[in-house]
């Protein structure tokens, strides 16, 4: 499938840049269009693989290039004040060659959090393609600030994209390393999730047109319908020789040929479990999912039709949701069988609950403390007796 990114605010950003050193190093070709936006002119500067007139800066005229300071009301403002600037950045897109737009950013702080649902709105009203957005919550640690931030640009950003795909910073933090090498892992570990996901739907270059291949159509309608979506993954690394199972049936006849479709088939199902059941990008309780997608990817003699097949029955089970598709991405020479799983409209998802409980404990917070430095202002600087006079 064939993407418009729009990376907003720092995160954002960062991660669509990531996407982009993915496609080139996979080539999945899933990037048609990179966009980053920011009020940051560091953060723009500090990108590596974005081209430079596609790196566009907003709120010059407020905030001078410093940006919004984790103000996503600020955020929201200037996106909306420069959208035609935006506007003007994405025009250089082939939009007629797109499936979809990827609106990406960190919803704790400022530049994204604001900006992002302000941009896909823009989109929504002037593309006919599907807008996704992908959301990154903030980790608790960060302070109630981040989590209130997070809390508000969520619920404006569900409403305003096709779907939300969401990952929790929260679930992904590394202890003991510094921030940002953190992040560059984690961002390491979302570009592949999604980089298979949306890589399904593309052949790569020189390889075979797989049995069952997943198709772009069939990520749009697993993610129409609107609402939450979480990605699960699981790998497992095989021998990629030559002579793999070709010989082998040469050599072994019947038997061998059958052991090792049983075994490509129960690899296939045991990593459809560990994906759906091992950390998703938002954990969340998988009953009730509305709908999935099973995608396995890898080298092409490691996947079979009944394999996925069995993985789909079990994924309806364990969802409950009768709409569930399943296919296969051809990755021959990554060494690797992966499989990704992608729940869309889940709504059992305690995680936001707590975000949305702290986030309004934060708010009642703010209130109250500004209230009350309005009254010890007040006392300290005027004196009790009213002998002073102020000068005008
Ligand atoms: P903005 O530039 O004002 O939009 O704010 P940032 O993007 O710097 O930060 C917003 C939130 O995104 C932070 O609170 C973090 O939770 C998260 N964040 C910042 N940088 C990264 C990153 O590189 N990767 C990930 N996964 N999250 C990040």
């Amino acid at each position: 499938m064939k993407l418009a990114m729009i990376g907003f605010g720092q995160a954002g950003g960062k991660i669509v840049d990531k996407f982009l050193e993915y496609d080139a190093e996979t080539g999945s070709n899933i990037v048609r269009a990179a966009v980053a936006v920011n009020s940051a002119k560091a953060d723009l500067m500090g990108l590596e693989h974005i081209p430079e007139e596609n790196r566009v800066l907003i709120g010059q005229s407020r905030v001078k290039g410093h940006g919004v300071g984790a103000d996503n009301e600020l955020g929201a403002e200037i996106a909306e004040e420069d959208i035609d600037e935006i506007q003007g950045s994405i025009d250089s897109i082939p939009v007629h060659e797109v499936d979809a737009f990827l609106v990406v950013a960190g919803l704790g702080g400022g530049t994204g959090s604001g900006g992002a649902p302000v941009i896909a709105k823009h989109l929504k009203r002037i593309y006919t393609e599907p807008v996704y957005g992908l959301g990154v919550l903030p980790g608790s640690d960060e302070g109630g600030i981040y989590t209130l931030n997070a809390a508000r640009s969520f619920q404006t950003f569900v409403r305003e994209v096709d779907n939300l795909l969401v990952f929790d910073n929260d679930s992904w933090r590394k202890t003991g390393e510094s921030v940002q090498s953190g992040y560059d892992e984690i961002n390491s570990e979302i570009v592949r999730r999604f980089g298979i996901l949306f890589g399904a739907g593309e052949v790569r270059e020189g390889q075979e047109v797989a049995e069952s291949v997943v198709d772009s159509s069939e990520i749009i309608n697993t993610l129409s319908g609107g609402g939450v979506s979480t990605v699960g993954f699981a790998e497992e690394e095989v021998e990629e020789t030559s002579s793999g199972g070709l010989l082998s049936r040469f050599r072994g006849g019947e038997d061998e040929d059958t052991a090792d479709t049983a075994h490509t088939t129960n690899r296939i199902t045991s990593l459809v479990r560990k994906a759906t059941l091992g950390r998703l990008t938002l954990p969340c309780e998988t009953d009730g999912t509305e709908r999935a997608l099973l995608v396995m990817a890898g080298p092409s003699k490691y996947l079979n039709r009944k394999g996925i097949e069995r993985g789909r029955k079990w994924l309806e089970e364990q969802t409950g949701s009768m709409e569930v598709r399943g296919g296969d991405y051809p990755t021959d020479g990554s060494g690797r069988v992966s499989s990704v799983v992608l729940l869309s409209g889940v709504t059992n998802v305690p995680r936001i609950k707590e975000l949305q409980q702290v986030a309004i404990e934060a708010q009642e917070n703010i209130d109250e403390i500004r209230n009350e430095s309005e009254e010890n202002l007040e006392g300290l600087v005027n004196e009790d007796s009213d002998e002073l006079e102020s000068l005008f």
